[in-house]
C-alpha cells in the first residue's frame, strides 16, 4: 500500500514526502518536474516524471503500487501569472485535476487530501477568515483551486471518497534539519524575497502598499511554517483513514503578521540591514487574510511545533544561504573548467 504524492518534488511536496517517509509510509512522487526538482526527493520514494492528467499512467501507478491515498499538490500556484495566463491555470489546474480525480474514482481510491488556498476569499470584508466566509476569488489561480474543491464536493456526494480540501494561507519556513526548502529561481513570496535581499541577492525589498489600513499600514498575512502545513496533511491522511467524513479546512495558524514586522524578523536573523523600496499596492492584495483555525484544530489531531515567526524566518535564510552557496560553488567548478 502506498501514497501517491502528485507534485511532490516541488517545495510543499518535497516536504510532504519527507514526513510521510518519516512516518514510515510507501511514497510514490509524480511530478513533471516543470517547477520541482528531481534531487529534492529522497531516493527511497518512488519517483514517475509524469502528468497528472495522463490517466493511463495515473492508472498504472495507482495498480502497480497500490495506492489508497492521494496527496494532490501538483499545480501552478502563481497569482500575477494566473492573471496573464488564466486559461493555462484552469487547464493546468482544474482541467488535469478532473482528470486526477476521474482516474481516483475510477480505480477505487477512498481518500483524497488537496492543496487549496486561501485565495478562494479574495478580497473578504473581515480580516479573519472561516470556511464559511464567501469566496470570491480575485484570479484565476484563486479560482481554478474553488473549482476543484467543487469537483471534490460532488465526487464525494456520489461515490464512496472522502476528501479533504486543505486551504493553505501563507507558507514559508523550510525543513529544519536543512535538507529542502523553497528552491524555485523566481519565486515572488514575501518571505523568501526579503532573505534573498538579507543576502544581497536583490538590490531592495519592494513593499507593495504602506497604506493599508492595518497597524502599520502594510499587509497583514497568516504566515505558516512548512513543516506544521505538511504534518497538518498527515493529520488529514490519519483523519480519513479513521472514518472522517469529507471537510474543507483552513490551515494557518490564525495569527497575521505585516509586512515590516516579516522584515525586521529577516533583518534580525540575517543580523543584516537591506534596502527597502516602498511601491504601489499589487493588484488584487487584500488588506489582511489571516486564518480562522477553529475548524482545523476540532477536526485534526494537529499539534504545530513552528509557530514562531522568528523561526520560520531563520529557517527560511538558513535555506536561502545554502541555495547561495550551492550557487557559488557551481560557479566556481565552471570558472575552474574555462581556466
Ligand atoms: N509583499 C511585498 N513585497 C514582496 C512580496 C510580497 O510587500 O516582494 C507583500 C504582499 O503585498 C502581501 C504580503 O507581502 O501583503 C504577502 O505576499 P506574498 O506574495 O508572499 O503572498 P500572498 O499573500 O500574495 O499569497
Amino acid at each position: 500500500m502506498s501514497i501517491l504524492i502528485t507534485g511532490g518534488a516541488g517545495y510543499i511536496g518535497s516536504h510532504m514526502v519527507l514526513q510521510l517517509l518519516n512516518e514510515q509510509e510507501k511514497v510514490v512522487v509524480l511530478d513533471n518536474l516543470s517547477t520541482g526538482f528531481h534531487w529534492s526527493v529522497p531516493p527511497c520514494a518512488i519517483f514517475v516524471k509524469g502528468d497528472v492528467g495522463d490517466q493511463e499512467l495515473v492508472t498504472n501507478i495507482i495498480q502497480d503500487h497500490q495506492v489508497t491515498a492521494i496527496v494532490h499538490f501538483a499545480a501552478s500556484s502563481v497569482v500575477p501569472e494566473s492573471l496573464r495566463d488564466p486559461m493555462g491555470y484552469y487547464y493546468n489546474n482544474t482541467a488535469k485535476s478532473c482528470a486526477l480525480i476521474r482516474t481516483a474514482l475510477k480505480q477505487g481510491i477512498k481518500h483524497f487530501v488537496f492543496s487549496s488556498t486561501a485565495a478562494v476569499y479574495g478580497v473578504t470584508d473581515t480580516f479573519v477568515v472561516t470556511e464559511d466566509t464567501p469566496k470570491k476569488p480575485i484570479s484565476p489561480y484563486g479560482s481554478s483551486k474553488l473549482m476543484i474543491e467543487k469537483m471534490l464536493s460532488d465526487a464525494a456526494a456520489s461515490h464512496n471518497f472522502n476528501y479533504v480540501a486543505l486551504r493553505y494561507f501563507n507558507v514559508a519556513g523550510a525543513d529544519p534539519e536543512g535538507r529542502i526548502g523553497q528552491s524555485t529561481p523566481n519565486a515572488t513570496h514575501l518571505i523568501k524575497v526579503a532573505c534573498q535581499a538579507s543576502l544581497g541577492l536583490r538590490p531592495y525589498l519592494e513593499i507593495f502598499g504602506s497604506d493599508y489600513d492595518t497597524t502599520d499600514g502594510t499587509g497583514i498575512r497568516d504566515y505558516i511554517h512548512v513543516s506544521d502545513l505538511v504534518a497538518a496533511h498527515s493529520a488529514t491522511l490519519c483523519y480519513l483513514r479513521n472514518g472522517g467524513r469529507s471537510e474543507v479546512l483552513n490551515c494557518g495558524y490564525g495569527r497575521g503578521s505585516s509586512v515590516l514586522e516579516i522584515v525586521n524578523s529577516v533583518k534580525q536573523a540575517a543580523n543584516r540591514d537591506f534596502r527597502l523600496k516602498y511601491s504601489p499596492r499589487r493588484a488584487g492584495d487584500p488588506a489582511a487574510l489571516i486564518a480562522n483555525t477553529e475548524k482545523i484544530r476540532k477536526t485534526l489531531d494537529w499539534r504545530p511545533q513552528y509557530n514562531d515567526l522568528d523561526l520560520i524566518t531563520r529557517h527560511a535564510l538558513h535555506w536561502e544561504e545554502h541555495l547561495s552557496r550551492e550557487a557559488c560553488a557551481k560557479d566556481n567548478r565552471l570558472t575552474a573548467r574555462v581556466i
